[in-house]
């Protein structure tokens, strides 16, 4: 059986990310823990949701597996291999396996090129294809993500918002990714579009095998494309489990308050929920205090919620989370 035709959890792992910390030096003795001893793997084809408020180091995380940034400690390990001691010839073949969608495609896309050399860049510089079969190939990568050949000539500032992420969507197919970190790639579009932008990703998944590292500030955005959800606050994840699972058994304070904020359609449901509201403000991931990052807007906090670090550890088969309170 092939990979991608077997059972999700008889996959094998793509991305394995291990103990990863960003840190930025922010000033004199002041270190940002953007992104503070965060693990988690993604199997072949698989959708990783990872959500969290603005300001968690979700999006650091995501630039830091592709590269973006080099990572202060911790390892990703993709297809195998460790990506922080890739040689020349193995880090040029990463780039190509490992793309990324942005959250605004128009600040993504260069106002002065056209789409066939937005598109073609990246072929152009892994030598894929030229001449004739180079065009051939960009009129297929537009109608792959649902545009056509006559928009090739034209420039960014001709379409639409989702059909400017489709052509960033076009942009990292060109080069024939495994895996593909989208970032908040429907946030900055209409509510009527986000489905449709979705359902593309979808289909691309299903029809190329793609794996996704699916980047999102609600719950709500995630549901339906991701077959986990991971939920981060303040540079660590502190929950994770199969979307459904999620969804119908959140344990974390943090996860519980998220999904209380989720519209339910049925309005007697709707009206029947009870919201709960997170008091403060995230704190600032400067120099944070010892102890668990949610302890100021926990309305569980304990004195040991002061002292010691959750970890995350397994309650049910798959169901991970990290609380002194949950046993
Ligand atoms: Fe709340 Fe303590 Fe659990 Fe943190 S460890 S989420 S402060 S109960």
């Amino acid at each position: 059986m092939t990979e991608e035709r077997k059972p999700l959890e008889e996959r094998k792992t793509l991305i394995d990310v291990r103990n990863l910390k960003k840190y930025f030096q922010v000033g004199k003795g002041l270190t940002l823990k953007a992104v503070d001893d965060v693990s988690f793997y993604i199997r072949e084809g698989e959708t990783l949701g990872l959500v969290g408020e603005s300001g968690c180091g979700k999006s650091t995380v995501g630039r830091t597996i592709i590269g973006l940034y080099a990572a202060t400690d911790g390892e990703v390990i993709f297809d195998g291999m460790n990506v922080n001691q890739l040689n020349q010839k193995q880090r040029k073949d990463f780039t190509r396996k490992a793309q990324m969608i942005f959250q605004d495609p128009y600040a993504s896309l260069n106002p002065r090129m056209t789409v066939t050399d937005i598109i073609g860049e990246g072929i152009d510089i892994h030598g894929l294809y030229s001449g004739k079969e180079r065009q051939k190939r960009i009129y297929e990568l537009l109608e792959l993500v649902g545009l056509s050949r006559e928009h090739a000539s034209r420039f960014p500032h001709e379409f639409s918002g989702g059909q400017r992420q489709r052509i960033g969507v076009a942009r990292a197919l060109a080069i024939e990714p495994k895996f593909i970190v989208c970032d908040e790639p429907i946030s900055a579009l209409d509510v009527s579009i986000q489905a449709q932008v979705v359902n593309l990703l979808e289909d691309l998944q299903e029809n190329l095998g793609l794996t996704y590292l699916f980047i999102a500030h609600d719950l709500s955005m995630v549901k339906h494309i991701s077959d986990r959800i991971a939920v981060m606050y303040l540079g660590a994840i502190v929950e994770t489990a199969p979307s459904h699972e999620l969804y119908e058994n959140p344990l974390h304070p943090y996860t519980q308050a998220l999904l209380s904020a989720v519209p339910i359609p049925d309005p007697t449901v709707e009206k029947a929920k009870k919201r709960i509201i997170l008091e403060g403000e995230v704190p600032s991931p400067i120099n944070t205090p010892p102890g668990c990052k949610f302890q100021a807007r926990c309305r569980y906090a304990q004195p040991i919620c002061k002292e010691e670090t959750p970890k995350l550890k397994e309650i049910k088969p798959h169901h991970f989370i990290a609380c002194h309170m949950v046993k």
